[in-house]
């Protein structure tokens, strides 16, 4: 029998979302999405004193912005909860005793310093680091007497030895992992806690998982799964390991290198269809080049298109689709967006005209405030380019300005009427016009932003040049 595809985000709850985990869970989410299969999530919370319910609501509140639901899972529920894996010992437990019952754990009793030290001296003959098999076949009365005298101990999964595991990974092919060169390890720490490879493994095997797409960083860590879902019978869900991201030196992509995590991208103003455009391309190859709706990017994704190669970030690739999305975001939702930026200023009939003067020259809310501010402000900023215009225009030209304002505040016809007046043309037209009624030399359409500033104040900008210039 085959499951329908199932996939998967199982974030630990230790910190709040990044770039690298926000687009392990977009490349599951797609994967389902395209497939018409299940997204679950399910939260890796085994450490418990790191893990916290602030970052498990944190990440859902991510994923809910981004419109990356899934059917199954913490917070949606399903047949093969809890989805907290803290909530799920005694399922840990039950198939512990299976492989105990099969001989595939053991307790062992060996010490930090003693482990510590066996590390040490596979180093210095230069051998990888691997458990020495000290406890590995203790006999059932040494472990009676050991536990007798409360010695604390883990318990380790027994490698199969002589042997090679082998799978097809999604993304990197054919690969091959010699049992040998891998140490029993442990599956449950001596204060009872369970280690990361045997519970993701088992959880993905129990709730039907089918493929999980996930960080390179995790490859070896799959044969050691694979090992524990072979001795459990269990189905072994399709690994790809996706490249991790880094950063323009080639460094993995840190807090330091510039990423940053999804709730500062949302306060910051990014667009959630402008993250997950961005987040798409990077290190999977999409042919159409326009920004994409969710189910547009879920229907090209493939993952014959996942690279191989590292993905590098590039914040100006982020703000491309950014300014992409502006482009298509409607008036109401732009002027929403601004918020704050643009409310402290614009009057609220103007909001959506000044949201959609504004489009193209931000990119962020904050942006909006330098134009808001030179519509409405009644004590304009003006910038050193702006002056040094003014300056050198004469006052009959804004007198002449002044005075060709008219109520309608069409400006094409506004600056048409001062061109044949004054015999000005192009620059020497439209900067010394823009540079009064904005105090800047740049920005919005003026035919845009004329009726925003006004009769009264246009005429108001326009008349101080004519009284400033005649008295220099
Ligand atoms: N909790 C693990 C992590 O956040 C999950 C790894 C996986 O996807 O298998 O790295």
């Amino acid at each position: 029998m085959t499951f329908p595809l199932k996939s998967r985000f199982a974030p630990s709850p230790t910190g709040l979302i990044h770039f690298g985990n926000v687009r392990t869970a977009l490349f599951n989410a797609l994967l389902s999405r395209k497939a018409g299969g299940t997204f679950l999530l399910r939260i890796e919370d085994t450490d418990a004193a790191r893990s916290r319910e602030e970052y498990i609501l944190a990440l859902q509140e991510d994923l809910n912005w981004l419109g990356l639901a899934w059917q199954e899972g913490d917070g949606t529920g399903g047949h093969f909860g809890p989805y907290r894996q803290s909530g799920r010992s005694a399922i840990y437990e039950q198939h512990l005793r299976i492989l105990e019952g099969e001989n595939r754990v053991y307790p062992c009793f060996c010490s930090a310093v003693e482990l510590e030290v066996s590390r040490k001296i596979q180093a210095s003959s230069g051998k990888p680091p691997r458990y020495g098999g000290k406890c590995a076949h203790l006999k059932p009365d040494e472990i009676a007497s050991k536990k007798q005298q409360g010695l604390p101990y883990t318990l380790r999964f027994r490698m199969p030895r002589g042997e090679s595991i082998r799978f097809d990974d999604l993304v990197r092919g054919s690969q091959h992992f010699p049992t040998d060169e891998i140490g029993d390890f442990i599956i449950r720490r001596s204060d009872g806690t369970f280690a990361f490879f045997y519970v993701n493994a088992l959880d993905d095997a129990l709730m039907q998982v089918t493929h999980v797409l996930r960080g390179e960083d995790h490859l070896t860590n799959t044969p050691r799964q694979i090992a524990i879902l072979d001795a459990l019978s269990m189905p072994v869900p399709q690994y790809g390991h996706i490249s991790l991201i880094v950063d323009g030196a080639g460094a993995p992509l840190s807090k330091r290198s510039g990423s940053l995590s999804v709730q500062e991208l949302r306060e910051i103003g990014y667009f959630a269809i402008a993250v997950n455009n961005y987040l798409a391309r990077l290190g999977h190859n999409y042919q159409d080049n326009r920004l994409l709706s969710l189910d547009e990017l879920a229907a090209a994704f493939a993952i014959e298109n996942l690279g191989r190669a590292p993905a590098r970030y590039d914040r100006t690739q982020l703000d491309y689709w950014q300014a992409q999305a502006l482009q298509q975001t409607d008036s109401a939702a732009l002027a929403a967006w601004l918020g704050q930026a643009a409310s402290q200023w614009v009057p609220e009939k103007d909001l959506e005209n000044f949201a959609d003067a504004v489009r193209d020259n931000v990119l962020f809310p904050h942006d909006a405030a330098i134009w808001a501010e030179a519509i409405y402000s009644d004590r304009l900023p003006m910038s050193d380019e702006a002056l040094a215009i003014l300056e050198e225009t004469p006052a009959e030209f804004f007198r002449a300005a002044a005075d060709l304002l008219a109520r309608d505040l069409d400006f094409r016809a506004f600056a048409q009427g001062v061109k044949e007046k004054t015999g000005c043309s192009g620059k020497k037209l439209f900067l010394p016009l823009r540079a009064a009624l904005t105090g800047q030399t740049h920005g919005p359409e003026m035919p845009r932003i004329l009726p925003l500033i006004g009769f009264d104040r246009a005429r108001h900008r326009l008349m101080q040049h004519v009284l400033n210039n005649d008295i220099d």
